[in-house]
C-alpha cells in the first residue's frame, strides 16, 4: 500500500459525505426517510466505507445495483436495510432472503419467479414494487393507457404469498434538467405515481409502509415528492449543481505527483498523435494518471490540472498509464510536487462538463488501481487498495 500511495491517489473524504447528510436531513425535516445510494462502489468512494459511515450516522436504508454490491455490504458487517434496485438471478432469492436483503420487482414475470422462488426456500421475500411512470426502464408500466393492467399486476405482486410488499417506488427523468416542459413531465410522473398508490391501496385494503420517488433533483428541487423516504447518490457525495447550490462538499479528491520533467525546444510534438506541438523552449512534466486510472481520453488537451502555482494545461494525448502538463511558468512545481486532478480546487463539474459528460461518469471511472485513502474526523483512517494482492 505504502508504495503504490505517492503514485495516483483518492482521498475520500467521510466527513464531507457526513455533513452533506446533514445538510440533506436538515432539507428534508425530521419525518421524511433517508435512503443512500450506494450502488457502482458508492459512485467510486467504496461502498463499504460509505455504507458504514451512513449507518454509523443514522441513515434508514441503501441502495445497490445487484445482488452482489449488496452482499459485499452484509458480508462486510452492515446491519441496516438494503435495497436492489437493479435484476437479481432468480437463483439468488434464497441467499436474498437469508441476508435480509430487499429487493425491487419491476414486472409480472419477476413477482412470479421471485414469488415462487422464495416459496421453494421456505421464506418471503422483502420487496419494493417499481412503478414505471415515464423513465421508461423498469417497472409495472402505468402510462398511457396501461394504468389499469399496471395496478392490476402490482395488485396481484403484493398479494404474493412468496412476496412482502413493504415498499413501492418511482425513478424521475428529468427532475434535474430545467425547464417547464421538464417541470410538467415530472411533475405528471409525481402524479401518476400517487394515482397508482391510491388505486393499489384501496384494492389491497392496507398501505405500503415506504413510499419514495426523489432522486437529487427531486430532493432539491421538489419537496413535494419526499413522501416517506428520499433517495440521493450524487448530491450525497457533493457534487453537481445542486450540491454546489446546497453547499455541500465534494467527497472526492484525486491526487497524483509529478514523476519526471524534461525541457522540449520549440516545434516538439508530445505523446501520441503529435496533436499538441510545442510554440517555445517549454518544460513538460508527466503525472502518472491516465485512462486506466480514470481519467478519460477525451479530456487530452483540454483540460488543467491543479498545481501549487495553480492551474497547468494539460497538453498531447491521454495516455493509458499517464498525460503531460505543461509547467513552463511554474518553477516551483518539481518531481515529486502534488497535483490535483480533481477535487476542491479543480472541480469536476467543469471537468466532467468539458467531456460532455456528468461527473458521475468521472467519480464511476476511477480505477482499482487507485488507491483510496479514507479521511474521518480529519484524519486518515483506513487506506484501501483494491488489487488483488
Ligand atoms: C441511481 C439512482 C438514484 C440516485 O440518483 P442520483 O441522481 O445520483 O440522485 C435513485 N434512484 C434510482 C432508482 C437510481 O437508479
Amino acid at each position: 500500500m505504502e508504495s503504490t500511495l505517492r503514485r495516483t491517489w483518492a482521498e475520500i473524504n467521510l466527513d464531507a459525505i457526513a455533513y452533506n447528510y446533514k445538510k440533506i436531513r436538515e432539507k428534508i425535516g425530521p419525518n421524511v426517510k433517508f435512503l443512500g445510494v450506494v450502488k457502482a462502489d458508492a459512485y467510486g468512494h467504496g461502498s463499504i466505507q460509505v455504507g458504514q459511515l451512513l449507518e454509523d450516522i443514522g441513515a434508514d436504508y441503501l441502495a445497490v445495483s445487484s445482488a452482489d454490491e449488496a452482499l459485499e455490504l452484509r458480508v462486510n458487517g452492515i446491519k441496516m436495510p438494503i435495497l436492489i434496485l437493479g435484476h437479481t438471478p432468480k437463483e439468488q432469492v434464497g441467499r436474498l432472503i437469508e441476508y435480509n436483503i430487499t429487493q425491487a420487482i419491476t414486472c409480472k414475470a419477476k413477482a412470479d419467479e421471485y414469488s415462487a422462488e422464495a416459496l421453494k426456500c421456505g421464506g418471503k421475500l422483502k420487496v419494493h414494487i417499481k412503478v414505471d411512470t415515464g423513465m421508461s426502464r423498469l417497472g409495472y408500466l402505468c402510462d398511457n393507457g396501461y394504468f389499469d393492467t399496471g395496478v392490476e399486476g402490482i395488485v396481484e405482486a403484493c398479494n404474493m404469498p412468496g412476496l412482502e410488499a413493504e415498499g413501492i417506488f418511482t425513478h424521475f427523468a428529468v427532475s434535474d434538467e430545467h425547464g417547464p416542459e421538464n417541470d410538467k413531465y415530472t411533475k405528471h410522473q409525481f402524479e401518476l405515481f400517487i394515482n397508482v398508490i391510491n388505486s393499489v391501496e384501496e384494492k389491497l385494503g392496507r398501505k405500503f409502509s415506504i413510499r419514495h420517488c426523489a432522486n437529487t433533483g427531486a430532493t432539491v428541487r421538489f419537496p413535494e415528492t419526499y413522501l416517506d423516504m428520499v433517495r440521493p447518490g450524487l448530491l450525497l457525495y457533493g457534487y453537481g449543481e445542486f450540491a454546489k447550490e446546497m453547499g455541500l462538499k465534494p467527497a472526492m479528491t484525486m491526487k497524483t505527483t509529478v514523476s519526471t520533467i524534461k525541457i522540449y525546444p520549440a516545434g516538439n510534438a508530445i505523446s501520441y498523435g503529435g496533436i499538441f506541438v510545442t510554440d517555445k523552449t517549454t518544460r513538460i512534466g508527466v503525472v502518472p494518471y491516465g485512462y486506466a486510472d480514470g481519467f478519460l481520453r477525451c479530456l487530452s488537451n483540454k483540460c488543467s490540472l491543479y498545481t501549487k502555482e495553480g492551474p497547468a494545461k494539460q497538453v498531447g494525448k491521454i495516455c493509458m498509464d499517464m498525460c503531460m502538463i505543461d509547467i513552463t511558468d511554474m518553477p516551483s512545481v518539481d518531481v515529486g510536487s502534488e497535483v490535483e486532478i480533481f477535487g476542491e480546487k479543480n472541480s469536476i463539474d467543469e471537468l466532467s462538463e468539458i467531456a460532455g459528460t456528468i461527473p458521475y461518469e468521472l467519480t464511476c471511472a476511477v480505477s482499482k488501481r487507485v488507491p483510496r485513502v479514507y479521511y474521518r474526523d480529519g484524519k486518515v483512517v483506513e487506506k484501501e487498495l483494491m488489487l488483488r494482492m
